[in-house]
């Protein structure tokens, strides 16, 4: 896929975007088949091997990548897919729940920025401090004047994060209303996936419009040249892989990572 074509998954700076009019199911669109997707995704996957590889030696930058959507979404379907062949050296997962009685005695990015990456590292948030505003907002947890000044320590944090070498990607899966219903009557069906199920996330099935308000307002204000959301038709999961697989992909080339220089000139050297 083109610059061009990654392009409009990004939320620009101050733009308006909204979520009732962006189509979850622009698979439909893809000239190509749910084979060549997977066989592009098969390169994809290699390459992403080979960037996180440099990286992890390089040493010298941060790497950290926000997943958030709506239950059912497919958050860990993605990171399981799009994650799959790299080097669990130097990749980590952090899955962030409802906050403990500990953390919530804490300020919220607390524990946010314990798990943040470090040089050579590529961390994956799974949720993340998102929710701090999202669930926060939509359920009531806090008054307004809380989560509102949020956006702003948000920004100014993700800002520091990147000066001191963090490279940040936000990755916001975007499902439609009856997907989720469908996948989670699917979950319901299952009895191995009953696992998966949260009483609350029926309680929070009915609030869906507020949470997309909340994306909405999350989305324009939170994205910046320094810190992207993409947003990610993510109605079918090989289209949604296939979609954050090519912009990671593009945005790492960018960055042209290389391996450091040899502390000196090995050549010829007869090892005995
Ligand atoms: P899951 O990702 O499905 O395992 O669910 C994790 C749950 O934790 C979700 O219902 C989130 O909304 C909730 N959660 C995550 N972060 C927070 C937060 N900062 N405050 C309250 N709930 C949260
Ligand atoms: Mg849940």
């Amino acid at each position: 896929m083109t610059d061009a074509q990654l392009e409009k998954y990004k939320v620009k700076p101050g733009s308006k975007v909204n979520l009732h009019k962006i189509d979850a199911n622009e698979y439909k669109q893809y000239s190509g088949t749910k084979e060549i997707a997977l066989e592009e995704m098969r390169s994809l996957n290699m390459r992403l091997d080979e960037l996180q590889k440099t990286q992890h030696g390089e040493k010298s930058r941060k790497i950290l990548i926000v997943f958030q959507g709506m239950d059912a979404s497919g958050k860990d379907g993605a990171i399981r897919n799009v994650f799959h062949s790299v080097n669990p050296s130097g990749v980590y997962v952090a899955h962030f729940g409802a906050p403990s009685r500990m953390e919530l005695s804490h300020d919220f990015l607390w524990r946010i920025h314990q798990k943040a990456p470090a040089n050579g590292e590529m961390v994956i948030f799974n949720r993340s401090h998102y929710e701090d505003i999202l669930i926060v907002r939509v359920q009531n947890l806090m008054p307004k004047k809380v989560w509102e000044r949020r956006f702003h320590h948000i920004v100014d944090f993700e800002r520091m994060l990147f000066d001191e070498g963090t490279h940040i990607y936000k990755f916001y899966l975007h499902i439609s209303n009856e997907e989720q219903r469908r996948r989670l009557q699917e979950r319901v069906n299952n009895p191995d996936k009953h696992w998966k199920i949260d009483p609350n996330d029926f309680k929070d099935r009915e609030m869906w419009d507020k949470y997309i308000e909340s994306y909405n307002d999350v989305l324009n204000r939170t994205s910046r040249q320094w810190a992207p959301w993409y947003i990610i038709p993510a109605n079918k999961k090989w289209y949604r892989d296939l979609i954050i697989s090519n912009i990671l992909v593009k945005e790492l080339t960018k960055l042209k990572m290389k391996y450091p220089k040899p502390k000196m000139d090995y050549s010829g050297i007869i090892v005995k």
